[in-house]
């Protein structure tokens, strides 16, 4: 007790050895004022991905992030998608899905961004086709399984992607990749395992499930039948637009009918064709991924073990 009073007395003599009360600094917290746009990485349907350095001491020793914000005539509605995404993003913890770091809100409180960490070789889409010669059909066969991997793990958090394809899937370096954009990710917790859209002004149709085009019903096995066109991107070293190549299918027609010629097309058993060089048991699960009736597609599960047995 005597030591105590002494230090009261001392304190009192001497403020400056007060013990301050901690400023609790949240980590995820990022000032808008210390984060520099170094270049766009990538521009969206309502918002872009910049590569900024976030720099509280200013001399460019900080970090490098990606920052996702809305483009800046977006209404409310897509605001709170943003918000939803962060949420979304926040609770997952997976090493084949994007690091969510934090969030920065604009000074009025208004706008807010997302903070990631910075995957410096892009997307499949921009990878592949630049690394094909360094890229062996193992590899591609690992890059399947660990989006298998993360979208089990999303699966098993009663989450739906709705947007899974090549170029959503990011790389941390030449052998792992994770998915990013989660943008139009659901939860269908409190739904009958199906989630049902309402607005369909981006739906990326060609990479969609019968029943997302017809009923507009998502299912986790629709997410499947989305890896299926993404494992025929990445066979084709996302050479191979599967747009053009349904187009193709589709023959000449104008604007709303391409949904309708489509329906009739996979209704008719007409799927992607075998990529080049892709062996038949490997073109076999995809065809797995586009089981017509979503109950009798494969599981991302019983994928993750296929792909990889053929994989040795
Ligand atoms: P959108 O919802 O607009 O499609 P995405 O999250 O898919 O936004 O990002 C758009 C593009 O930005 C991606 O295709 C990719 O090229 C780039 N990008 C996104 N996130 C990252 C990241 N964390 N690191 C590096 N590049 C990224
Ligand atoms: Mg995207």
């Amino acid at each position: 007790r005597a030591i105590v009073r002494d230090i009261d007395m001392l304190e009192e003599k001497n403020p400056s050895i007060k013990p301050k009360p901690t400023t609790e600094v949240d980590p995820t917290v990022f000032e808008k004022r210390f984060l520099k746009t170094i270049m766009e990485l990538g521009k969206g349907h309502f918002g872009r991905v910049d590569l900024c350095r976030y720099d509280p001491r200013g001399d460019r020793t900080g970090e490098l992030v990606a920052v996702k914000s809305l483009k800046p005539e977006t209404c409310e509605e897509k605001s709170n998608n943003l918000s939803r995404e962060i949420d979304i993003l926040k609770a997952l913890y997976h090493e084949n899905i994007v690091k969510y770091k934090g969030i920065c809100q604009e000074e009025g409180g208004q706008a807010i961004k997302l903070i990631m960490e910075f995957l410096p070789l892009g997307s499949l889409t921009e990878y592949l086709p630049k690394n094909k010669n360094k890229t062996s059909l193992s590899t591609l066969l690992s890059y399947s399984i660990q989006i298998c991997e993360g979208m089990d793990y999303l699966g098993s958090r009663n989450y739906i992607h709705r947007d899974l394809a090549a170029r959503n899937v990011l790389l941390e370096n030449d052998h792992v990749v994770k998915i990013g954009d989660f943008g139009l990710t659901k939860s269908i917790k409190d739904n009958e395992g199906y989630y049902i859209v309402r607005d369909d002004d981006v739906s990326p149709v060609f990479w969609y499930a019968p029943e997302c085009l017809t009923h507009c019903k998502f299912y986790l096995a629709s997410d499947v039948w989305s890896f299926g066109v993404t494992m025929y991107e990445i066979l084709t070293y996302c050479e191979k637009n599967p747009v053009s190549c349904f187009k193709e299918m589709i023959g000449k027609t104008q604007g709303q009918m391409v949904v309708l010629r489509l329906v009739q097309l996979l209704k008719d058993g007409k799927r992607l064709p075998r990529p080049e060089g892709c062996p038949e048991p490997v073109y076999e699960l995809m065809r797995c991924c586009w089981e017509h009736a979503p109950e009798r597609r494969i599981t991302f599960k019983k994928l993750i073990k296929d792909l990889s047995a053929m994989q040795d």
